[in-house]
């Protein structure tokens, strides 16, 4: 049994959901008692107040946190997200994802996460910019290259780890690209890293689709969540054939069943901001686009939107995971028992981001830069390499995809820290 003294820091939903999650995978692989706790609680976290001044003279104070999951299978690594509803918890539940995301991939890297409580929009440019270089400033002792990398997550973006690259470089002296990744290529980014993400969660989708013996040409796809991970996975779709035929944001969703004219939604987002009454298609709630029929499924926005109330209402053959954790434990159970959907889970569906984040960093580190054509390759081949171990583990013990994939990244982990020893 589980003896863990731990306080209620990070308690919340979205955080009791990756720890069921964790115990789930720990219970199915008899994880010794010894190595569970240390595994499965995040190392430490820092949470920070950010005074920025606004453009009426006044002062707003925001907060922000980065959670340091896992640093022992190599330097900590994930995004940082700007939203309104970020909490301590959300973040350590990010950061434990992580953690077995890029364990399960094979990256030398541990898991974190960083976020602040903020709706990026009600900013100006330059208060956006004094936000990001003052949150990392508050980090220069916290993260670097070989402690604790960044990235974009939602509401951040190139432009905002150009930022902080330049802050942290301003503090240590030098020019230090390899402290964040996502950047852009002027700035030492990585070819390919902005659409990595979509691209891999694309390529997946095509892969199980052909296990499935569905043609992509007869594929149809909803996605939820439009930006830059939901629009590259629909860029990414579209050109391998697929029909796309449901998309939305925060505003509301699109539905179209002739299909969606994607090159003009993005048109349409790049000057509108949002998806608000976009003419490609007929206007449908968030809620009812999910539960809409389509051979793919893509909520590529927030956690928990697939829950008990519409798990039962769903109408795809293929659930793919691009945002982080999207189905909640109990609608995880329904789709199980439904039997009739299958689940490319988020440490796998959305590996793609981190995976081109890897290859940014070596990039830095070695100021040797590659072209688009071998980041792609590179990628492609360890998104196979994942899958198959995915569905190797699958097959071997009976376990649902998630399982197989989370008992994957958490074992690697747990031997890490098995091997590594307990420092007295
Ligand atoms: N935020 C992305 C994720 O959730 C990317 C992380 C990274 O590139 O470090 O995987």
């Amino acid at each position: 049994m589980s003896k863990a003294i731990v306080s209620s820091l990070y308690d919340s939903d979205v955080f009791r959901m990756a720890c069921r999650q964790f115990d789930q995978a720990a219970d199915a692989i008899n994880l010794p008692d010894a190595i569970r706790d240390r595994t499965k609680y995040p190392r430490r976290c820092l949470a920070v107040s950010l005074p920025v001044k606004r453009r009426d003279g006044s002062v707003t104070v925001f907060e922000g946190y980065r959670v340091q999951h896992n640093l022992s299978t190599g330097p900590s690594k994930g995004g940082i997200r700007f939203h309104q509803d970020v909490t301590l918890g959300e973040v350590a539940a990010l950061a434990m994802w992580m953690s077995w995301k890029t364990s399960l991939v094979g990256l030398p890297y541990g898991g974190a996460k960083g976020g602040v409580i903020v709706n990026p929009n009600d900013l100006s440019e330059s208060e956006l910019e004094h936000l990001s270089r003052r949150y990392m400033q508050e980090m220069v002792g916290f993260v670097g290259p070989q402690t604790d990398v960044p990235a974009p997550d939602v509401g951040t973006n190139e432009k905002i780890m150009g930022w902080m690259m330049d802050t942290y470089s301003n503090h240590v002296g030098h020019l230090a690209p390899a402290v964040v990744t996502g950047k852009p290529i002027s700035l030492g980014g990585s070819q390919g890293r902005r659409e990595a993400t979509g691209a891999g969660v694309a390529y997946l989708v095509v892969k199980y689709l052909a296990d499935l013996k569905i043609p992509v040409k007869k594929a149809t796809v909803v996605i939820q969540g439009f930006g830059n991970v939901g629009s590259e996975t629909a860029v990414a779709l579209d050109r391998y054939g697929a029909k796309i035929v449901g998309i939305s944001d925060y505003t509301g969703g699109i539905w179209n069943p002739k299909g969606i004219d994607i090159k003009k939604a993005l048109t349409y987002v790049r000057y509108q901001k949002t998806l608000r009454d976009f003419d490609g298609g007929e206007a449908i709630s968030n809620e009812a686009l999910l539960e809409q029929k389509c051979t793919v499924l893509i909520p590529a926005a927030l956690e928990r939107v697939i829950t008990d109330q519409n798990a039962p209402k769903l109408k795809c053959r293929l659930l793919a995971e691009a945002a982080n954790g999207p189905t909640t434990n109990a609608a995880d159970k329904i789709i199980e028992a439904r039997g009739d959907i299958e689940i490319i889970p988020d440490v796998l569906c959305n590996s793609g981001g981190v995976i081109v984040s890897y290859f940014e960093w070596l990039q830095n580190l070695s100021s040797f830069y590659w072209s688009r054509d071998e980041v792609l390759e590179k990628l492609f081949a360890m998104l196979d390499k994942a899958k198959d171990a995915v569905d190797a583990q699958k097959a071997k013990f009976k376990f649902s995809r998630r399982l197989a994939a989370l008992t994957l990244g958490i074992q690697r982990v747990a031997d890490a820290k098995q091997s590594r020893g307990l420092f007295p």
